[in-house]
């Protein structure tokens, strides 16, 4: 066990935890590096950069954002669980949804969930493109979170649909956020956005990244996403 690693993480970023949730991560780690010999979930492996990168760039949000039980949680395009299954570990009590268009890591997820005897998650298959315009998932979440899975304006897109009126949507970006932000501008007041603020953070390692809040207010015209593909190929 490595916990202090992770002890000494949290409490330098500020997050406050159970022994219980380190021992997951822990556990979480494991059955992730051990996939990801079979299957690519993760270019990093290395125990502390994984906990530095990975854990404590994806628990960050909480020291921004006040999460609640009654909240339902979309975590856009998962891939190996991030950020959902580290913030799922944290949020016992609130409803997440991990969506991915490719079916094996959620095969692997559903056993990361088993393992961890998580509650109140589930996955999703599928493109954001597809779900978005299904009565099940449409402008149904509080709270849509990303990380990694295109450029801002693209990923307003696919993100701000499944955001219900009144609710938000944070991108994890890089310290290149302010930038993508300045282009997504348009993408944003078109699908009912309006940016809340932009929360630079520094990774204990030094790694600069940042948190876009984007609150939605209004509902989406029905035509957005446009077909699958499309968003990326041609942003608005
Ligand atoms: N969020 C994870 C994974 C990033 S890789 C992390 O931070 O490590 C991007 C993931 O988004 C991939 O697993 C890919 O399958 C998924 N993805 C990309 N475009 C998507 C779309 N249009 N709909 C659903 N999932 C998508």
């Amino acid at each position: 066990m490595k916990n202090s690693t992770l002890e000494n993480l949290l409490s330098e970023i500020g997050i406050e935890y159970r022994k219980e949730y380190l021992e997951k991560l822990e556990r979480f780690y494991f059955l992730l590096t051990e996939k990801n010999r079979h299957m690519n979930l993760t270019a990093i492996t290395e125990y502390d950069e994984f906990m530095r990168k990975h854990f404590a760039d994806c628990l960050v949000v909480l020291k921004f954002q006040s999460f609640s039980a009654g909240q339902r949680i979309l975590d856009l395009g998962t891939g190996g669980g991030f950020p959902g299954i580290p913030l799922k570990i944290f949020l016992p009590e609130t409803e997440f949804v991990l969506m991915d268009s490719v079916r094996k890591k959620l095969v692997f997820l559903e056993d990361v969930i088993n393992e961890l005897a998580l509650k109140n998650i589930s996955v999703v298959h599928g493109r954001a493109e597809d779900l978005a315009h299904s009565g099940e998932y449409r402008e149904q979440f509080d709270l849509v979170l990303s990380r990694a899975v295109s450029n801002l304006s693209s990923l307003s897109e696919l993100a701000l649909p499944f955001v219900k009126t009144g609710g938000r949507f944070i991108s994890y970006k890089g310290d290149n956020g302010k930038d993508e932000l300045l282009r997504a501008d348009n993408a944003i007041s078109v699908l009912g956005g309006r940016v809340e603020i932009l929360n630079e953070y520094v990774l204990p390692g030094g790694d600069r990244r940042c948190l876009i809040f984007i609150n939605k207010e209004k509902k989406c015209p029905m035509k957005y996403p446009r077909k699958a593909g499309t968003p990326t190929r041609e942003p608005l």
